[in-house]
């Protein structure tokens, strides 16, 4: 029996590459609050994801959080959808916003743009789209309606590092993203997160809540938390931007073989190729139709398991369905992000993901069938 594959595995440079990133620190003892690494990686990351404007933050999480703060969102309705991590709707209610609940496309997982316009009330104030799995949301339409009815939009765009949408990098669409640094993210600082905006005069606002709400030693001027990235963070970001490329072209290639196997087998959909997106491949769904494949998600969930093969039910449940949200929400109001909750699965993939074990995750669930 060969080892247990999970489902994904942090990338990371090599120890000494990571020693000799971190050594200045031991002359410096700048340790947080905007040190050199922090301020080295922020520019390479501006460049890097083709944004004019960039804040680091301890984690995705805060970035959404205090972008929300940041445009001035206090109070008011935010459309969203429930198929998502629950990240997203956590940081809208915990703003004191209300999300109001879309539902997704059948094929590409994001906000379903033709369903928006009906949800908008006079306490409508944001918009709040996910790129699921790093599939692009309807930018243009989504775009045209916020435009048409004065709303912002933030894109939870924790899932696209390193994408590009008609070879303009995914933070440049809407008023602010928000990027997740996370270890089981395609691109990583352990711990860390990003808002990449165009309007200048957020910079100031994002640094400053995101430290307290301090302006200066004598003045504080938002309530804010805590939410600054260390130099630790930094330092690993740096290293891990070196090697994003090489990762990103292995998960292609481990894409490219899970197609070639799942592609045209009955029951099974896979994600699409979106055109004009530059894809980072940081997951790969499969939506098991049961009565056209022969097993449901579960089964196969459970098969790939005995098996010694992590996979993941993501999303599931969808966030309205949450114990923490079900009552005050209606999982039955999105009947598409409902379904495909209950039939979805994320296989293993990362950059070091060997092909041989990709045809065995293959065969486990082709044996299902
Ligand atoms: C990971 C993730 C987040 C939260 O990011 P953290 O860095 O873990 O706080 C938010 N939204 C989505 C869609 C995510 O996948």
């Amino acid at each position: 029996m060969s080892d247990r594959i999970a489902v994904t595995r942090s990338s990371m440079p090599t120890l000494d590459e990571y020693v000799d990133e971190v050594r200045s620190l031991w002359d410096s003892h700048w340790l947080t609050n905007a040190g050199s690494k922090h301020e080295e990686l922020r520019a390479k990351l501006r460049e890097y994801m083709g944004v004019s404007h960039l804040e680091l933050f301890t984690n995705g999480h805060m970035a959404i959080e205090l972008s929300l703060a940041a445009l001035g969102l206090t109070s008011g309705e935010v459309i969203t959808s429930p198929f998502t991590f629950v990240s997203t709707t956590h940081a809208i209610v915990r703003s004191g916003l209300t999300p109001v609940f879309c539902d997704i496309n059948e094929d590409d997982f994001t906000i379903d743009a033709s369903k928006i316009e009906a949800l908008i009330t006079d306490r409508t104030v944001a918009i709040l789209p996910i790129h699921v799995y790093g599939n692009i949301c309807d930018i243009d339409a989504i775009q045209e309606i916020a435009d048409r009815h004065g709303l912002k939009v933030i894109y939870d765009a924790a899932h696209t590092f390193g994408e590009t949408y008609r070879d303009r990098g995914i933070g440049t669409y809407g008023d602010v993203s928000c990027y997740s640094f996370h270890a089981t993210k395609v691109y990583h600082t352990i711990e860390g997160g990003a808002a990449c905006y165009s309007d200048p005069p957020l910079d100031l606002k994002l640094a400053q809540i995101r430290d307290f709400g301090i302006v200066d030693e004598e003045k504080v001027a938002y309530i804010g938390p805590n939410a600054k990235m260390h130099e630790f963070s930094a330092a690993m970001g740096i290293c891990n931007l070196r090697h994003v490329d090489d990762e990103i072209a292995k998960r292609a290639k481990v894409s490219e073989r899970y197609r070639e196997r799942l592609s045209s087998v009955p029951g099974l959909r896979l994600s699409p190729l979106q055109k004009e997106v530059k894809q980072n491949h940081a997951y790969f769904p499969v939506v098991f139709e049961p009565d056209l494949f022969g097993a449901d998600r579960d089964e196969v969930f459970e098969a790939l398991n005995k098996n010694g093969i992590g996979a993941r039910k993501y999303f599931y449940p969808i966030t309205t369905a949450m114990d923490c949200y079900k009552d005050k929400y209606d999982a039955d109001s999105t009947p598409v992000a409902l379904d495909i909750s209950k039939k979805v699965l994320t296989i293993p993939m990362y950059a070091d993901l060997a092909i041989s074990d990709v045809d065995r995750i293959c065969d486990v669930i082709l044996n299902c069938h």
